[in-house]
């Protein structure tokens, strides 16, 4: 067994394949769909709007209840329910995608259904279970309508409730996954600009509660789904996240 079937293998998905050319297709279309909104998130007027929907010194209780009821921007007129987030709120790793879909938006969870499945998997294969020291959130917390990318403003409304995460979570390491949360987690840095380094997070905006966590980007698993060609990478990026969470404990 080569060393990209072992890791198909232990991702759990061998055997998967798919056309060269179509994995750069979806990966050029991720990264043109993306790279528009990061560059008006961190202008100055879209990152000055954030402080409109600072959730300030909420406990944890207070800020599920402050996204339950938010309606700060127009995603909530078209979303099922918000997506806050699932697992330990003590935990060392916190998990990071864009923006829930359409599964998500049905059972009010983050990365249900195949993808779902796939991030469970990549947890199991560093010896992680959802919501054991693991807690997973999304950038945006509400569903957009066609699963379109949340416009600039939208972001910049929603940013500020994942920074309160981050606050009062305090995990010692952050796994961003997928180009939009590179994008922005990054400042305006591509994956493939980001992925295979040790970052520090640096917050998302302007007004970022709490920095100087380390930051580790890899794939989302849509993408590794519909590019499995990827996955090898992806298993690097778990292994330098091992690697850097055994060195802090
Ligand atoms: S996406 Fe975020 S800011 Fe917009 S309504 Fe939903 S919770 Fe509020």
């Amino acid at each position: 067994m080569n060393r990209e079937e072992a890791i198909l293998r232990e991702f759990n998905l061998y055997p998967l394949w798919q056309r060269r050319e179509q994995a750069q297709s979806v990966r050029e279309q991720v990264t043109a769909a993306v790279q528009p909104i990061t560059e008006q998130i961190v202008s100055k007027s879209v990152v000055e709007k954030a402080d409109m929907q600072n959730p300030g010194d909420s406990s944890w209780p207070e800020l599920q209840a402050l996204v339950k009821n938010c309606t700060a921007c127009k995603l909530r007129v078209s979303c099922t329910q918000t997506v806050f987030g699932m697992g330990d709120v003590r935990a060392d790793w916190l998990f990071v995608g864009a923006w829930p879909g359409v599964d998500e938006d049905a059972q009010g969870e983050p990365f249900a259904g195949q993808p779902g499945k796939l991030l469970d998997n990549m947890l199991a294969a560093i010896k992680l279970k959802r919501g054991r020291n693991v807690y997973i959130t999304n950038i945006v917390k509400c569903y957009p309508p066609g699963n379109r990318t949340p416009e600039a403003d939208e972001i910049a409304q929603c940013v500020p409730y994942l920074e309160r995460q981050i606050q009062l979570i305090q995990p010692k390491l952050i796994v961003a996954l997928g180009e939009t949360a590179a994008l922005l987690l990054g400042h305006g840095a591509t994956l493939s600009g980001v992925r295979g380094k040790l970052h520090d997070y640096r917050g998302s905006s302007a007004h970022a509660l709490v920095t100087g966590i380390p930051l580790i980007f890899t794939y989302d698993p849509i993408y590794l789904m519909q590019t499995p060609l990827k996955k090898a990478e992806a298993w690097d990026d778990l292994c330098l996240a091992i690697a850097t969470m055994q060195a802090l404990v």
